[in-house]
């Protein structure tokens, strides 16, 4: 396992002897992991999301233009920054390509190791910087899960992926139940103080690593479960509806309890096309219903394609 508290920097190039001069410039700062030729740094890219690749241009079968161009391309990567590693010396058009192709900077060899270490540091700082604007712009800053437009990416990405593969993709969403009437009576501290609660709540409730839990707006929360049947999210929500309620929070404006409760809406969708908005409205849909079912329930339905 990598110890990621320092930043992981990837050193891709065929020639061993490159890789250990670079190693040697930055292991002292950076966990280093290499990969002698561009297949290998694409699937240890994808494992391992390193922060900084040292590419080297000139490799045999796909040289370093084609793995950039290939890492540029997949959302999962394109954001990670590449150094391209050359020995076309004073080569501007071979300079041009590589920043056309995706690259934020340059390094010629010979390898000069304190040429190496400055420009990483310069980058890794970049990087650290463009993550933290990253977090904010996508966390809910009173919850600490993701907002209501890192849900929106989320659930694009997993719909259109949902379009190649037949795979089922759930959802729920949820709302806290007669949550005006316990800000009017337990004040807006408390509401808050809620709110975290009932989210962290949420969070502890899921168990995959691709399960993903966001803040709707105000009282509203949203689960999107890739490559999960109905019964396997039915038994999710309800999970989450007990754990609230398990919570005992009290709450002295609610119609249907002593404490604070959730509706639940779920909604699974498999081998149709549905934009992300139509896809929400199903799912709220279910939300409603358990509302007018009298509330503290989960409801759910689904749309599948049997192709058999
Ligand atoms: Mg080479």
């Amino acid at each position: 396992m990598i110890n990621r508290d320092t930043s992981l920097i990837l050193i891709v190039d065929d020639d061993l002897s490159n890789i250990e001069i670079m190693n040697a410039a930055l292991e002292s700062e950076y966990e280093i992991i290499f990969a002698t030729s561009g297949k290998q740094a694409i699937e240890i890219t994808r494992k391992y999301a390193p922060d900084l690749i040292l590419l080297d241009v000139m490799m045999p079968v796909m040289d370093g233009y084609k793995v950039c161009e290939c890492l540029k391309a997949d959302i999962n990567t394109s954001g990670i920054p590449i150094i391209f590693v050359t020995a076309l010396k004073d080569d501007m058009q071979a300079e041009i390509k590589g920043l056309q192709v995706g690259a934020i900077d340059y390094i010629t060899k010979p390898i000069n190791p304190p040429v190496v270490q400055m420009r990483v540091r310069n980058h890794i700082e970049l990087q650290c910087a463009r993550k933290k604007l990253r977090h904010l712009a996508v966390t809910d800053s009173l919850t600490d899960l993701s907002n209501r437009r890192h849900f929106d990416e989320i659930l694009q990405s997993e719909l259109n992926r949902l379009s190649r593969l037949h795979h089922p993709l759930s959802l729920i969403m949820l709302d806290v139940d007669f949550f005006k009437n316990f800000n009017d009576i337990h004040g807006h501290v408390m509401g808050d103080a809620c709110l975290k609660r009932v989210a962290y709540t949420i969070k502890e409730s899921l168990h995959r690593v691709a399960d993903f839990a966001a803040r709707y707006g105000g009282e509203e929360f949203a689960c999107i479960l890739p490559n999960t049947e109905l019964i396997g999210a039915v038994a999710i929500a309800e999970q989450i509806r007990v754990n609230i309620e398990g919570l005992k929070i009290p709450h002295g404006g609610s119609q249907v309890s002593d404490y604070v409760t959730a509706s639940l809406g779920v909604f699974t969708i498999s081998g149709y096309f549905k934009s992300l908005n139509e896809t929400v409205e199903l799912a709220d849909k279910q939300l409603y219903k358990a509302k007018e079912k009298g509330r503290n329930r989960v409801c759910f339905a689904e749309l599948l394609k049997n192709d058999d």
